[in-house]
């Protein structure tokens, strides 16, 4: 009689590793039980012991060569089958191993190494607590059995609750002798649980009510609203000008969602620099939220992760990495803001969250809404194709007119503020509002010229001039932080003569301080905000009307809502314009749109003072007309003639070395492979370069680039899948960037 055999268990496994597939493992009748797709398991992996994700079970052959999984470290899944389909998407397109995506997915506080690490990684588990059962019915204690300190303790946790063994020991000093004979008598209670530690903790806030929606709100409202139910993948752009109400509507879909029973994701830029923005979801929604952003401690991140998996909340906000939220049943994404290139992750996986989250949504079933006043030109074209549905905002809430703009002509002008701008300045100051400075480079001078020999001061690591910081008395290197002690001398010639040449915020502010010294004044941009939560004050100060001027960089153009701000100036409008990127025009388009769209938000209308050496360009033109329809048709000429997105589809191969023969001679070589490619399978790409990287040396690294371009994007999908398959190994670090958006 033949013994009846069970087959054995083979398990698919991904490895966060750069390789291009998964494993098969098989499971042993240990782990049986606890072998779940969604897991992470321990595996033998060369001579290592590796993390991986068990993805599935998987049926193969032959399994005689197959070795065991070691453990299961997770009780429960981490990720569903729907998140898992979703990574695998991830992983094909942006050609990344699996393992990788689902690392990137992962919250950093998760410990990937310990054994059982998920339930380890919990912080601050156990409170201390008077167990209510003995509580004797007079409430007197044997204070002498017990000692003073002992009785002063139960004392506290009898009136006031439970503590942590930490809180306790602020108070009492070392107690664990009296706790421990506490608990002895049964008197006291350690009690485990899970805490979450609340990245809101410092604050409360004010509970609002939805407002009453003007009518092009409502009609916005209206029509997702009638798209939500039908459980359908719809996806919107909703083109609302600054000031126009959008988060209203973001706010009101997403109350419609959650009565549905469903759960809502919105995507933001940053979050730390829009602080109001998760203040109003929190005062619409209470503690139902989660947010997810680089702001966090890994211990937060990865509390907030639970608390989603757990179904504990139904709302998440977050930065470019909350798209992986572990949410269920998703009924709408929102991405405020979806011209920030901050979507777009720039090493690792180089995802870029707001394309990915028309992707999940569409796996979802959900309804997908990203929001701007300056929406990116390949979504108003998305729009005009039919993909996109449009919903417009086109006039600011309770009819508040658009900023107007005036222009000053910098030519001559000494110094960075003009006459103009500083009475403005005056004026604005004098009626009690307050005013924003744009200048979108940091630090004091643009960099520093050697009077004899006309040098420059460079960075030794990085192709680029140091920029002056006159308040550290430094020279710095903005990309490596390379600094010298500045002013210095001439490295070139000895010379102890250096010029300052340009301008920047820190200068602004030094100017300012001179010219109006009664004035309060800010300055926001990465040398100022380098602390936790200090935008937020620095964006407080505004909000409560402590300052009068706040001078920034592009930080200040994001999302601000100070009704106060009745006058924006620009500094230099054309400072974005002529960077070696097709993009540089939109994107100057948009950095002024929202900076102008900072002023007159509250019943004082607005204004904005431009200071140009050559405001003719007519991204500076359509912006000043507030001409949004204008610059779109404009620029879409010029991409349709240049063959740029949205009538190309782009991909872009990064090579770095130490070495930079053996950069320029891989370059080279990848360039011949990628046409051989082309020519063999008669593929309609064009290659471009290699060329030297626009930063052609970063922190020590030499960098060429060879940019693709399709009008197929399965053809470009052809080749660099061929590409990838036929390379061999170098030690010249080759990055191949899907959608690529620094040129
Ligand atoms: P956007 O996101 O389009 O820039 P906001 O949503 O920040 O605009 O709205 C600007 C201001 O108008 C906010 O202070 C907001 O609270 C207020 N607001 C929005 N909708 C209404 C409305 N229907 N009635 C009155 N005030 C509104
Ligand atoms: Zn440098």
């Amino acid at each position: 009689m033949a013994m009846h055999q069970t087959p054995p268990t083979i398990v698919e496994v991904a490895i966060p590793l750069p390789l291009d597939k998964s494993f098969h493992y098989l499971v042993p009748p240990s782990l049986l039980e606890q072998a779940q797709p969604g897991k992470r398991v321990l595996v033998p992996f060369g001579s290592r012991k590796l993390t991986g994700y068990l993805l599935a079970f998987a049926q193969t052959e032959d399994c005689t060569r197959l070795k065991e999984i070691i453990d299961v470290l997770d009780s429960d899944p981490l990720w569903t089958d729907g998140e898992l389909e979703f990574f695998r998407w991830v992983a094909c397109y942006y050609l990344s191993p699996l393992g990788e995506v689902i690392k990137t997915a992962l919250p950093a506080g998760i410990n990937p190494r310990s054994a059982k690490g998920s339930d380890q990684a919990v912080a601050g588990g156990s409170r201390i607590r008077r167990e209510a059962l003995y509580l004797p019915a007079d409430g007197a204690m044997p204070d002498r059995a017990l000692g003073a300190k002992a009785a002063q303790l139960l004392e506290l946790l009898s009136t006031e609750g439970e503590f942590t063994a930490t809180e306790l020991r602020k108070r009492f000093g070392s107690c664990s002798p009296q706790l421990k004979r506490l608990m002895e008598l049964g008197l006291v209670r350690r009690e485990e649980r899970e805490l979450f530690r609340d990245p809101f903790r410092d604050e409360t806030v004010q509970p609002d009510r939805p407002r009453q929606l003007n009518q092009h709100q409502q009609a916005a409202l209206d029509s997702l609203l009638s798209r939500l139910d039908s459980r359908e993948f719809s996806p919107f752009l909703l083109h609302g000008v600054t000031g126009s109400g959008k988060t209203e509507v973001y706010l009101q879909a997403i109350s419609h969602t959650l009565a549905l029973g469903m759960s809502a994701l919105t995507l933001v830029p940053e979050i730390s620099l829009t602080p109001q923005l998760v203040r109003r979801f929190r005062a619409r929604f209470g503690d139902g939220i989660a947010i997810l952003h680089s702001g966090l401690s890994d211990g937060e991140r990865y509390d907030e992760w639970r608390r989603i998996r757990r179904g504990l909340v139904r709302i998440v906000i977050g930065a470019r990495s909350a798209i992986f939220a572990p949410l269920e049943r998703i009924g709408i994404i929102v991405v405020d803001e979806e011209h920030d290139s901050s979507f777009k992750q720039s090493d690792g996986l180089r995802y870029n969250a707001r394309d990915l989250a028309l992707v999940r949504g569409r796996m979802e079933g959900a309804l997908v809404l990203l929001g701007s006043a300056t929406p990116l030109i390949t979504s108003q074209y998305a729009v005009e194709q039919g993909r996109l549905g449009l919903l417009t905002l086109p006039e600011r809430v309770r009819g508040i007119p658009m900023p107007t703009v005036e222009t000053v002509a910098m030519q001559g002008v000494k110094g960075t503020i003009s006459a103009r701008l500083l009475q403005a300045l005056e004026e604005t100051l004098a009626s009690g509002e307050q005013s924003i400075i744009f200048l979108n480079r940091r630090g004091f001078a643009t960099f520093l010229v050697c009077s004899e020999c006309g040098q420059p001061l460079t960075c030794p690591n990085c192709s680029v001039t140091l920029t002056f910081h006159r308040g550290r008395g430094q020279s710095v290197c903005h990309y490596c932080d390379f600094a010298i002690p500045a002013p210095g001398i001439c490295p070139g010639c000895g010379c102890p003569e250096l010029k300052e040449l340009g301008a920047g915020t820190e200068r602004v502010e030094h100017e300012l301080r001179e010219l109006l010294p009664h004035a309060r004044i800010l300055r926001m941009d990465s040398d100022t905000t380098t602390g936790r939560g200090s935008h937020d004050r620095l964006l407080r100060r505004m909000n409560d009307g402590s300052a009068d001027i706040l001078i920034g960089t592009q930080m200040i153009t994001k999302g601000h809502d100070f009704p106060s701000v009745t006058l924006v100036g620009v500094i230099n409008a054309e400072a974005s314009l002529h960077m070696p990127d097709f993009r540089s025009s939109e994107r100057t388009f948009q950095l002024l749109c929202q900076v102008f769209g900072r002023a007159g938000r509250g019943d004082t209308p607005g204004r904005v003072i431009l200071q140009a050496l050559d405001p003719g360009h007519y991204a500076i033109q359509c912006a000043i007309d507030h001409d949004s329809a204008g610059f779109y048709r404009q620029e879409l000429e010029f991409r349709r003639e240049a063959g740029y997105p949205p009538f190309s589809f782009l991909a872009s191969l990064a090579l770095s070395g130490t070495c930079e023969e053996a950069v320029e001679q891989r370059a080279e070589a990848a360039a011949r492979l990628l046409l051989n490619i082309k020519r063999e399978q008669k593929l309609r790409t064009e290659l471009l370069g290699p060329a030297p990287a626009p930063l052609y040396r970063l922190r020590g690294r030499f960098r060429r680039r060879i940019l693709i371009k399709s009008a197929s994007r399965s053809e470009l999908r052809r080749l660099i899948v061929a590409w990838r398959d036929q390379r061999d190994s170098s030690s010249v670090r080759e990055a191949m960037d899907i959608d690529p958006l620094d040129m």
